[in-house]
């Protein structure tokens, strides 16, 4: 349901792709902006500092030591369960999404070092199917946390969600409790796991392992929540309080440990996994 409203472009701030050319306008100041700044400052504007929705590929470059990174579990993905058809059938939106991000689905899951320090790492990418979980998903994240368990590294996940991916029914609601019980065994183990909460992380997403992290990391002005708000104005018939979802509300209200601008995030996870897993420190 999150999932539709955003692809809408309603209940939130709709995700702006970077298209191609040399200029950008900016969601966040309305400014044209060169492009090549852009992406020299990690996809941020270098008028506002608004936050631009990052790839996948990109992101784990902008965080891992060059060279360092070991990609897991590349192949796997989703099989039509349910055989589930909406406007198009499943397996067409999934070869779609292949198509257009060059992926096989919505994670990418590794390990490599960070400033020296040896971690695992997941992140996700809002242009693949809204950056649903489902099956794939939630399996490759489960073995990217059961990875870090077993040689004693940290995890960290990077969200960028709509929430659970319909098209899987319960299969992708399963991947809420799977995903939850690895991060139980990881910190039973006495291991640390950083969630980083980026634009947008919601719904079945929010309500499982984006929540869970031992640290809670937000990028500025993500939206973050469980139900979008106009469905929650409608339930409960009052009006919701202003920036309502958004990483600044979540920090004031306790939800959310940090606020880091993403060309910070390299050194602030780093400082933080040096004080919390001095046993990975290469
Ligand atoms: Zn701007």
């Amino acid at each position: 349901m999150v999932l539709d409203r955003l692809r809408r472009g309603g209940g939130g701030k709709d995700p702006k792709k970077i298209p191609d050319g040399l200029w950008v306008k900016c969601p966040g100041c309305t400014k044209t902006v060169f492009k090549r700044l852009v992406e020299e400052r990690l996809d941020t504007c270098p008028e506002c500092g608004h936050h631009f929705t990052m790839t996948a590929e990109r992101r784990v470059e902008a965080l891992m030591d060059a060279g360092s990174w070991k990609e897991i579990d590349h192949g796997l993905t989703s099989s039509d369960p349910l055989g589930f058809v909406d406007s198009k059938a499943y397996p067409a939106r999934i070869a779609q999404s292949q198509a257009k991000t060059g992926m096989k689905d919505a994670v990418i899951t590794g390990h490599g070092t960070m400033n020296g320090i040896k971690s695992h790492l997941g992140v996700m990418d809002f242009r693949f199917n809204g950056g649903s979980m489902g099956s794939v998903v939630g399996e490759k994240l489960t073995r990217v946390i059961e990875a870090a368990t077993a040689t004693k590294q940290p995890v960290v996940i990077v969200s960028s969600s709509g929430g659970a991916r319909m098209q899987e029914g319960v299969i992708s609601l399963m991947q809420m409790t799977k995903t939850s019980a690895a991060l139980a065994r990881h910190s039973e183990a006495n291991l640390p796991y950083i969630s980083v909460l980026t634009n947008p992380t919601m719904a079945g997403v929010m309500a499982s392992f984006a929540s869970l992290g031992d640290v809670i990391i937000a990028e500025p002005k993500a939206l973050i929540g469980f139900t979008g708000a106009r469905v929650i104005k409608n339930t409960i018939k009052q009006e919701l309080p202003e920036g309502f979802q958004t990483s600044e509300f979540c920090m004031e209200h306790g939800q959310v440990d940090l606020i880091v601008p993403r060309q910070e995030m390299k050194s602030e996870l780093s400082r933080i996994l040096r004080y919390l897993a001095p046993q990975a420190v290469g």
